[in-house]
């Protein structure tokens, strides 16, 4: 890989990670996730954060083997970019990289790091006391775009894997600007019209 590229890798990397640390002061809300989208050139990135309760139904600590093979099989899932989202073909957008993790939010607030028992949890949708206790799934992608002009729209097969997924928050800068959008499950487009 060119050097020109590395660089501006290392630069659109750090968009994404700022919008991100600004929203981990809050806690997330259940059908909701976020979706950070960036472009630099040729090169497109992506991070998803979506909560344990949209991926795999739950986000307590996975004790059984049930639930220990659930979380497996999201984190291949979301391994595989085009499980969450899908670029026009005419912008000839290849992924050089791609990443899933589990990880279990204000861990170090915790009185007992590692215990992430909240059975009453999933009774109530209020997150406003600390957000210790939830668990997210992070994945990202790094493409090259052979025409990034062609990017009109991003399509989102996100919702089609994962039912309890109702919305994902957008913000996507580029060297045009930034903006923001909410997709919701019902039409899971994100229309760019140029703007990325
Ligand atoms: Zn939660």
């Amino acid at each position: 890989m060119p050097l020109r590229i590395l660089i501006a890798g290392a630069l659109i990397c750090a968009a994404p990670a700022a919008i991100a640390q600004q929203r981990q002061l809050d806690a997330h809300e259940h059908g909701a996730g976020t979706l950070d989208l960036a472009r630099f050139g040729n090169i497109v990135e992506f991070e998803l954060r979506a909560p344990g309760a949209d991926i795999v139904g739950f986000e307590h600590a996975a004790t059984s083997e049930e639930n220990k093979q659930a979380v497996a099989a999201a984190i291949d899932l979301l391994s595989a970019p085009e499980t969450i989202l899908a670029f026009p073909a005419a912008a000839g957008c290849e992924a050089q990289e791609a990443k899933a993790v589990l990880v279990a939010m204000g861990d170090e607030h915790s009185d007992e790091p590692g215990r992430l028992e909240h059975d009453d949890h999933d009774d109530h949708d209020d997150h406003e006391e600390a957000a210790a206790g939830h668990t997210e799934f992070h994945a990202r992608a790094i493409y090259t775009c052979s025409n990034p002009e062609a990017l009109d729209r991003v399509d989102l097969p996100y919702f089609g894997h994962f039912p309890n997924a109702r919305e994902l928050e957008v913000q996507a800068v580029s060297d045009k600007g930034g903006f923001g959008a909410e997709v919701v499950r019902d039409q899971p487009v994100l229309q760019l019209d140029g703007k990325l």
